[in-house]
């Protein structure tokens, strides 16, 4: 049950930034949707976190070593995950989208030909851009942080950006000078995940406290908080 994960400290990996569900402040503290939660759960449930800010792809790699014991950034659930980790309930519904820089003549995938478009490595961006390349003939280079992946962008080194459409918004609306063009593409939802078999109590708890912050209002009030900000 999860009383077995009180007291104890588990080390949670993230991205490096994936506002508005992870990034650091000015004052250089972690926060956003996903470290308000997970805060907010572990005080509910008697545990502690340590927030290991790696990058989304090492974060998956240090779970799948045992060196975290379990990813919380703005991950999709998706079947080929579930091969490797076990999910919570689903907490927030996402896809993919790409964006352009705000003065680019690109308005759609067909003006993608011959050019570079960037993604996040073992992101769902990634996947997608990687899925439509060959069609629209375009190359796909994979990068580990966002803000190289963002900045590849701004400076006209790659025409375009394959990210989550939350993120995509939420970077638009902070001035990043970046447009979108193309419709959203429906993915799955975000899920805190642990390696399969493993941690169990752990997820148990992270349940029981999604559970209770969605029924008493405070999941709305994380979400609004960030998302207010952006709107
Ligand atoms: N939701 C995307 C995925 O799971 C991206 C996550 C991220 O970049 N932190 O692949």
């Amino acid at each position: 049950d999860s009383s077995s994960v009180k007291g104890k400290t588990f080390i949670i990996a993230t991205d490096t930034t994936f506002a508005p569900f992870e990034y650091r402040d000015a004052s250089g503290e972690m926060v956003g949707i996903d470290m308000d939660l997970i805060h907010e759960i572990a005080i509910r449930e008697g545990f502690e976190v340590d927030i290991k800010a790696i990058g989304f792809d090492a974060a998956l790699q240090a779970v799948q070593a045992k060196q975290a014991d379990a990813v919380l950034s703005g991950m999709t659930i998706t079947d080929e995950r579930k091969k490797i980790f076990d999910f919570s309930d689903p907490y927030f519904q996402s896809g993919v989208q790409m964006a352009v820089k705000e003065d680019s003549d690109i308005a759609g995938y067909e003006d993608l030909k011959g050019k570079t478009v960037v993604g996040k490595t073992g992101a769902e961006g990634l996947s997608y851009a990687k899925s439509i390349s060959k069609k629209y003939g375009f190359t796909v280079k994979a990068l580990d942080k966002a803000d190289t992946m963002y900045s590849e962008v701004q400076t006209g080194n790659a025409a375009a950006v394959f990210d989550d459409y939350p993120v995509l918004a939420y970077g638009i609306a902070q001035g990043n000078g970046l447009k979108t063009v193309t419709p959203k593409v429906a993915g799955g939802s975000y899920g805190f995940a642990v390696l399969k078999g493993d941690n169990a109590a752990l997820m148990k708890a992270f349940n029981k406290g999604l559970a209770d912050v969605k029924a008493d209002g405070t999941y709305d009030k994380i979400v609004d908080k960030y998302l207010k900000a952006s709107n």
